[in-house]
């Protein structure tokens, strides 16, 4: 079997990670690289490389789930706050585990770029 890939890795604990939320489905980690005030990644447990990949609507409902409890734990939710999911090389993607940024804590620029 080939090597668990990096966010898999995090989601079983085997690289630290500053964890904020956790349930049996999804891991929701702080963003090594922050790019907002709050940065948080939420990824499902099981490996799926991007949205194109995924296959049940019930995973996705899972991973929004927490981006929106993160939002509110971390006290954007009422302000507001975006939730991204760049997938495959022109939407930016470069860790191949389906995750969803949840960036807050400052005005964001539209178009995103
Ligand atoms: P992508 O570019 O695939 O949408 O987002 C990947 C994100 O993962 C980037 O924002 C990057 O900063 C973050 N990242 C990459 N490696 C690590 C890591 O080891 N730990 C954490 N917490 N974040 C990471
Ligand atoms: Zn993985």
């Amino acid at each position: 079997m080939a090597d668990p890939c990096l966010f898999c890795r995090i989601a079983s604990g085997e690289i630290p990670a500053k964890i904020v939320a956790e349930d049996t489905t999804c891991v929701a980690f702080r963003d090594v690289n922050p790019q907002a005030p709050v940065h948080v990644l939420v990824i499902p447990r099981a490996h799926v490389p991007s949205l194109n990949e995924v296959a049940s609507p019930a995973l996705l409902a899972d991973v929004m789930q927490m981006a929106r409890e993160v939002a509110k734990q971390e006290g954007i939710a009422a302000g507001g706050y975006r939730v991204v999911l760049n997938t495959n090389g022109d939407g930016g993607q470069t860790v191949f585990h389906l995750h969803a940024h949840v960036l807050g804590g400052r005005r964001m620029n539209w178009p995103p770029g």
